[in-house]
């Protein structure tokens, strides 16, 4: 895939899947904003990737830093072209001992941080009469799985999320789309138990986790010229845990 007239903002993309997102952008040309909490993390990350690759700080709830971004991002390459809602986090526990504050965190990252960096990147996009969002949701907004009303709440609605912007700026040649990954192995997982990690891998038909290129591999094609028909969709990268 050519994206070498393409600029490409990945939030939360200093490490796991974003980071991985970012990369295959980079590799395939594109300019490539990586966009995370940490300024020094942002730049380490930029440098390694290298190519057409800047670090930008911006935290997903600071709609603020946001628009700071995103006027970077056009100041600098002209143009907003892709943008990857990836940044999330877990506060795994169960129901009953969740506190409000858990709760929240996880939806104004994972669901309100993904709507600002939307909202804010579609008025740019609507401007130019094309863009492509893609957001990270994951199987267990699907499914739904114990320990993570939170997680998977979040998750569920940025799949409701997807659809209606989808519809909203399908006229403006904007399309939305999300990926649904299933047991990937980064960072996140690796806090799993070696139970639940084994429990996930016996129900893998593919018998392998993912890794995060498998999930950018998705994510490229949504934001591919080979994608322009395809709008409000999801896909789940899982090894076959969830097809139906
Ligand atoms: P990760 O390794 O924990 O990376 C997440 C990144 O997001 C980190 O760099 C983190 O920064 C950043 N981040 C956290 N809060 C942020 C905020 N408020 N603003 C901007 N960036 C923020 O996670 P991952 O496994 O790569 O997951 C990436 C996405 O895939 C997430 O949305 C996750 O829910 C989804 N997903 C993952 C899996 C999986 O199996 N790994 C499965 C399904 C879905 P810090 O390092 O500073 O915290």
């Amino acid at each position: 895939m050519d994206f070498s007239d393409k600029s490409v903002v990945v939030t939360g993309s200093a490490r796991g899947i974003g980071r991985a997102i970012a990369e295959q952008f980079a590799a395939a040309g594109a300019s490539v904003v990586v966009s995370d909490l940490d300024q020094a993390t942002v730049e380490k990350t930029a440098s390694e990737i290298g190519g057409k690759t800047i670090g930008i700080v911006a935290n997903v709830t600071d709609s603020e830093g946001l628009e700071s971004l995103f006027k970077a991002t056009k100041e600098k390459f002209g143009s907003l072209d892709i943008l990857v809602n990836n940044a999330g986090i877990t506060r795994d526990t169960l129901m009953i001992r969740m506190d409000e504050k858990d709760w929240d965190l996880v939806l104004d990252i994972n669901l309100k941080g993904a709507f600002l960096a939307t909202k804010l990147a579609a008025k740019i996009m609507m401007k130019q009469r094309s863009g492509r969002i893609v957001n990270i949701s994951s199987v267990v907004g699907l499914t739904g799985n114990a320990g993570q009303t939170n997680y998977s709440a979040s998750k569920a609605g940025l799949l409701g999320f997807t659809r209606s912007a989808a519809k909203e700026l399908a006229s403006r040649g904007i399309t939305v789309n999300a990926v649904a990954p299933g047991f990937i192995q980064t960072e996140m997982t690796e806090a799993l138990s070696d139970a639940a990690k084994e429990k996930f891998l016996q129900n893998i038909p593919l018998k392998r986790p993912g890794t995060p290129l498998d999930v950018a591999r998705a994510v490229m094609f949504f934001a591919s010229k080979d994608a322009e028909y395809i709008t409000g969709q999801v896909v789940a990268v899982d090894g076959g845990l969830t097809m139906q």
